[in-house]
């Protein structure tokens, strides 16, 4: 078996929090009984009061790619002309399962390294009165990179669409909720910034678009891709279309404990801070960033072009061999552009980006470069002397909180 690295700083999956690792361990609960049902509806409370919802959220079993597949199956009718918003590899997948239910769909693009411009999409509805679906990810992971997914939210209310997000890798990591931000299905995973295992989709439901799908007659029954299904679980606890997948859904309940007694602002913060830092660092260091500007860098994942005549995998390599650094390589349009440093759940630690800078000025010059890995040091350990914006630092006890076993 390989041996796990010191410094998983990957973009997906991530080192679950060892709380979470624990309570996957904890025995069976027979789904048939009411204590399952009742354990049930308080993970799906504390999913409620994670995303801020009115209504109760789903899970569903099955990771991200699930959730998203079956919002498409679910409100997509074959009237519908869907606006799919294009800025990296996730965006423009969509439109593999919109086209599949659509009668249309159209691409809004713009550069992988680039964002949605809003007046672009006010300019796209316009042309096109008759779009009834938006489609966008938040944050394209492959680029490193965050559309303004509130402003186009509100846009597409304002103009009668329904809005499908993929914010899988946004969720946990930054101020985004779903009823703010007026997104009428959206998707997110217990195995990016919660800090949980890969396997479940976690998707919050609009009224609106509750009463779309039911009023959907292709809409799926008796199917995974079945939101109708999924609602009943996440109502009742009972009528669980299939086995729960009792260690996924521990594990999740640990996740949410974890994120919502921390406390968001903090969670938000720890993230912020250690892209911050590693932005601050990988610029000192000569390397540059993927993201046309460092105002639309994701908080969860700091993503940067290779040097001139370096291969991916041998510098994912030597940064694995030589410091015990995993960092992710770039997928899609970005494979072989590319390296990525997560920062995700556990891995949202400011001290870690320091580690990963340290590791590519050692890399890089053993790879031939002149890296200044000092100069890179000092730039990231200058963001980590900052006062926090939030109370985190000054209360002193996030770090504590943040990885304690509540068991
Ligand atoms: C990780 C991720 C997904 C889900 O992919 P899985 O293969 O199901 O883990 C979807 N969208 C984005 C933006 C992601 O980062």
């Amino acid at each position: 078996m390989l041996a796990p690295p010191p410094f998983m700083l990957t973009t997906g999956p991530v080192t679950a929090y060892p709380a979470v690792l624990n309570a996957m361990a904890r025995p069976a609960v027979y789904d048939g009984h009411h204590a399952f049902q009742h354990f049930y509806r308080s993970v799906v409370g504390k999913l409620q009061a994670a995303l801020r919802l009115s209504s109760l959220p789903l899970i569903l079993q099955g990771d991200a790619l699930l959730g998203l597949e079956a919002a498409a199956a679910s409100l997509i009718g074959r009237k519908d002309v869907v606006l799919n918003l294009v800025s990296g590899v996730y965006g423009k997948g969509y439109a593999g399962w919109a086209r599949r239910y659509a009668s249309e769909v159209i691409e809004l693009a713009v550069p992988f390294d680039e964002a949605i411009d809003p007046e672009r999409v006010r300019e796209a509805l316009a042309a096109r009165p008759d779009i009834s679906i938006i489609t966008v990810c938040h944050h394209d992971t492959p680029s490193g990179t965050l559309n303004p997914l509130a402003e186009i939210g509100r846009l597409g209310r304002a103009h009668g669409a329904y809005v499908i997000a993929d914010a899988v890798s946004s969720f946990g990591s930054l101020d985004v909720y779903p009823e703010e931000a007026a997104i009428d299905i959206f998707v997110t995973s217990a195995a990016k910034c919660l800090g949980a295992t890969p396997g479940l989709s976690l998707l919050a439901v609009s009224e609106r678009a509750w009463e779309r799908i039911k009023a959907n007659p292709d809409a799926p029954r008796a199917s995974f891709l079945s939101l109708l299904d999924w609602e009943l679980a996440a109502e009742a606890g009972r009528a669980f279309p299939v086995t729960p997948s009792l260690a996924e859904i521990h594990g999740l309940d640990a996740a949410l404990d974890l994120y919502l007694r921390e406390g968001p602002e903090r969670v938000w913060a720890r993230h912020a801070r250690t892209a911050a830092a590693a932005r601050a660092g990988l610029k000192a260091l000569g390397l540059q960033l993927w993201p046309a500007r460092e105002a639309i860098a994701a908080p969860s994942a700091t993503v940067f072009r290779l040097p001139e005549g370096i291969a991916d995998i041998r510098l994912r390599d030597t940064l694995l061999e030589r410091y015990g650094v995993m960092l992710s390589l770039g997928r899609g349009e970005t494979a072989g552009k590319v390296l990525r440093i997560g920062h995700m759940g556990p891995a949202a630690e400011p001290m870690l980006a320091v580690t990963a800078v340290a590791a590519l000025g050692g890399a890089l010059n053993q790879l031939g470069r002149q890296a200044d890995a000092g100069t890179g040091v000092n730039a990231a350990l200058a963001i980590l002397s900052q006062a926090s914006s939030n109370h985190a630092d000054s209360n002193g006890s996030s770090r504590e909180v943040a990885h304690a076993d509540p068991a």
